[in-house]
């Protein structure tokens, strides 16, 4: 088992190891405050995991509720959110209960911002069961839930009491799934200079409690040094600009982990069509997602994916800001005016470096 200790606004522990949601009990006891426990989880990862989690806690003591939504992004929205809060409500949670989120991203991030919310703020313990929960949305205190007018548009920081990832979980994850959550990895190999990057070239799931134990200390990392994002974790976006563009475009049919994919692939070969970063960066980044099976570009076109990103709340005023790769390991926080943004993506779309690469 591996143990990273986040000193953000709050200090906490991240668990990482196999076979940990039956010692859930043990790990967390500390955290726990309150003698109530919300569970909230989805219509999926509920039937296979939600009685273990149950009779873990049993042995603390605590009441324990339960709260289901469908499986989805759709889930993630503002009648889910006040449903919870009148859960909460109704159940008699106080500010020394707990909230667990029992699920991936969306069950992450609702539950994170109901948490969060209710009576300005109850415990919350995050146990992500998807790779990119594990890696990147379980950690670092985001909450959010969609708006109508576009995805995580209401939204807190609001850090965990602990994050327990049991490995195991994620091991008979759908391929899909999985590969989703690849792309946050591959995402953090060229954001920070680890031994991350090496490790991706041989097979996953032998290192997986190792390379979710390397992408959260990245995380760690810059989460700590900015925490409300006004600097530094805006390296985090790397390739979310485009990523979102195309998932909005694509009617939310397209996956966030495969449109941030396309979306590294599309910056980075723009910021080698602008003289910025070398061509062995992007080669290198197509090869590793391509061996993932991740797409490395989209039918979109550049006017297409800017006004959909013009739209996005990482832009600042009338500008965006893209994150480019400088050289392996390292990205660079470029502004640009967001009129500017379609010209300087068009050369990179329709072209990859790679022979047999998606057009
Ligand atoms: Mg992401």
């Amino acid at each position: 088992m591996k143990r990273i200790s986040v000193n953000a606004s709050k200090t906490y522990n991240v668990f990482i190891g196999d076979g940990l949601l039956g010692r859930i009990g043990e790990l967390i006891t500390p955290a726990l405050r309150g003698g109530t426990a919300m569970i909230v989880t989805d219509d999926i990862v509920g039937p296979l995991y939600l009685e273990g989690l149950k009779s873990a806690l049993s042995g603390m003591g605590p009441y324990v509720y339960t709260h289901i939504i469908p499986n989805g992004e759709a889930s993630k929205n503002a009648d889910n959110y006040v449903a919870l809060l009148t859960a909460m409500a109704e159940c008699g949670l106080t500010r020394s209960d707990t909230v667990f989120a029992l699920g991936g991203g969306v069950v992450g991030d609702l539950a994170g911002f109901a948490a969060a919310t209710f009576m300005r703020g109850v415990g919350l313990v995050q146990i992500p069961t998807t790779l990119l929960a594990a890696v990147d949305s379980s950690v670092g205190g985001k909450t959010a839930i969609d708006l109508p007018q576009g995805k995580n548009l209401a939204g807190v920081f609001y850090q965990p009491a602990a994050v327990v990832c049991d490995v195991a979980l994620l091991k008979t994850l759908p391929e899909s799934v999985f590969t989703d959550g690849m792309a946050e990895v591959i995402k953090y190999a060229f954001i920070a200079e680890t031994p991350l990057l090496e490790r991706l070239k041989s097979p996953i799931i032998p290192q997986l409690e190792d390379v979710i134990a390397l992408c959260v200390s990245i995380k760690r990392d810059i989460v700590c040094a900015d925490e409300w994002e006004s600097g530094e974790r805006k390296l985090l976006n790397f390739g979310h600009t485009m990523g979102h563009a195309i998932e909005k475009c694509s009617g939310y049919t397209i996956s966030h982990g495969h449109a941030v994919a396309a979306g590294m692939a599309i910056i980075t070969r723009a910021a080698v069509n602008a003289g910025l970063c070398p061509p062995e960066v992007a080669q290198m980044l197509e090869e590793l997602l391509l061996q993932h099976s991740l797409p490395i570009d989209t039918h979109f076109s550049a006017q297409e994916l800017a006004s959909a990103a013009y739209s996005d709340k990482k832009r600042s005023g009338k500008n965006v800001f893209l994150i480019l790769p400088e050289s392996l390991g390292r990205c660079t926080i470029h502004e640009m005016p967001s009129d500017a943004l379609e010209e300087f993506i068009a050369p990179a779309l329709g072209i990859t470096t790679q022979k047999g690469g998606e057009r």
